[in-house]
């Protein structure tokens, strides 16, 4: 009897006290918030750049982009008159000039009609976001390969939870959230990078928490890092992938 009293007692000190912090609204009003104001961003039309994106490839110049090769200088890709720019096989990467964190970008891509290689041989390009972390491009349709190496796969860590690719020569779109991983003074990670994308609008990599640098051979690696290019993959073989409508929004 002694201890339900006690019990009862502690009941009500402890919800009484929880009631005085917050007390439940009895007016609408008081859970309606009119600050921070979002920004107004207006859309673009068909996947084009919204009103705030940073539009790095429009069709008309690669003045946004360098060579990765020897000092840099003009990147070596091939601007096409539909308003692509086309991989210009065995002349090596091209990246940002500018150098970004956080993002969301919107980049398009086509395998060429003309199917050559096979496995990861065929059309194989990648996104590597801050230069580190590949989202893989490549020509999946019928040539299978390695499921963490597809298109869509983050290379060598991260399965795709779908293959939505469009027939070979058409083109797709990846969307991609991505968040840089945070590290301390001494170069340890205090918090996993995140990729999420979406392919053709089809979610294939769900917040997918980063192990590490993308690594052809060997365990992914963490080396602090600060802002860095986005960076587009020469692979070398039969890998004429296009690319176009290429933007980002830094977040
Ligand atoms: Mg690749």
């Amino acid at each position: 009897m002694k201890s339900t009293k006690l019990a009862l007692l502690l009941f009500l000190f402890v919800s009484m006290g929880a009631f005085a912090q917050q007390e439940e609204p009895t007016k609408p009003e008081a859970t309606e918030f009119y600050e921070p104001v979002p920004p107004v961003v207006t859309p673009g039309k068909n996947g084009s750049a919204p009103s705030d994106a940073i539009v790095l490839f429009d069709g008309s110049n690669l003045d946004a982009w360098e060579s990765t090769r020897g000092e840099g200088g003009a990147a070596p890709w091939t601007i096409n008159k539909d308003g692509s720019m086309t991989v210009a096989n065995r002349t090596g990467d091209i990246r940002t000039k500018q150098s970004f964190g956080d993002v969301q970008l919107h980049i398009e891509w086509s395998s060429p009609k003309k199917v050559m290689g096979s496995n990861q041989s065929r059309a194989n390009s990648g996104v590597f976001l801050q230069e580190r972390y590949e989202v893989q491009v490549l020509d999946n349709n019928d040539n299978p390969t390695y499921v963490n190496g597809q298109v869509g796969s983050i290379y060598k860590q991260a399965i795709p939870l779908a293959m939505a690719s469009v027939p070979t020569g058409e083109w797709n779109s990846y969307d991609i959230i991505y968040h840089a991983p945070k590290f301390d003074a001494l170069g340890r990670v205090t918090k996993k990078g995140t990729i999420t994308v979406l392919h053709n609008g089809v979610l294939i990599q769900d917040h997918h928490k980063i192990l590490g640098t993308t690594e052809y051979i060997g365990w992914p690696k963490n080396i602090r890092h600060g802002k860095a290019p986005i960076r587009l993959q020469d692979h070398g073989d039969n890998s004429r992938v296009s690319y176009r409508n290429i933007w980002v929004r830094e977040l």
